[in-house]
């Protein structure tokens, strides 16, 4: 990506101290996300600058759409989720290394894209096991048929970091 486009740039330059709220659509290509991302990805920024800080409080709203696991009809997986940072406009300010959430701004480019930020909270939501659902008892609300090779409570899905371990002999 070119370092100097931002697709999700918060300006902070010429912002008076205060409260801000910043509105972004985004199509999801462009924060690199996979495909099944299929519509705009709606972020709303909540900012309060001071003049040492800026904290960030950022909501992010959009859908995926997947395939479920049993029956492959496509699932649409709302994806809304929200993160808080922080970033200290003073160069002298110590940042331990644990506070990950805690960084510097440029004092000379005060721009803070949050487009990494945006991609990383909207992946994980997405879950690991995707189905249509299931109802109070446990059974699958798939409304077409599921090819038994691909039913997942028969065919768990198997981590491929396993197969190393499963290939070797305990017993000798
Ligand atoms: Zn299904």
């Amino acid at each position: 990506m070119n370092a100097q486009h931002k697709n999700i740039p918060v300006r902070l330059a010429g912002l008076d101290d205060g409260l801000h709220t910043f509105h972004f659509t985004v199509d999801p290509a462009e924060i690199e996300l996979p495909p099944e991302f299929d519509r705009s990805v709606e972020v709303r920024v909540d900012l309060d600058k001071t003049h040492q800080q800026t904290a960030l409080h950022t909501f992010v709203n959009t859908t995926a759409v997947y395939p479920c696991d049993r029956c492959l009809r496509p699932v649409a997986l709302a994806v809304e989720t929200d993160f808080r940072l922080l970033y200290v406009h003073d160069n002298s300010a110590e940042i331990g290394e644990s506070d990950e959430d805690i960084r510097r701004i440029d004092v000379n480019h005060p721009v803070i894209d949050l487009s990494s930020d945006v991609r990383d909270a909207a992946l994980v939501q997405i879950p690991m096991r995707r189905i249509c659902g299931e109802d109070e008892e446990g059974e699958p609300l798939c409304r077409d048929a599921i090819p038994p090779e691909r039913d997942a409570d028969e065919h768990p899905r198997v981590d491929p970091r396993w197969d190393k371990l499963r290939s070797v002999n305990f017993d000798q």
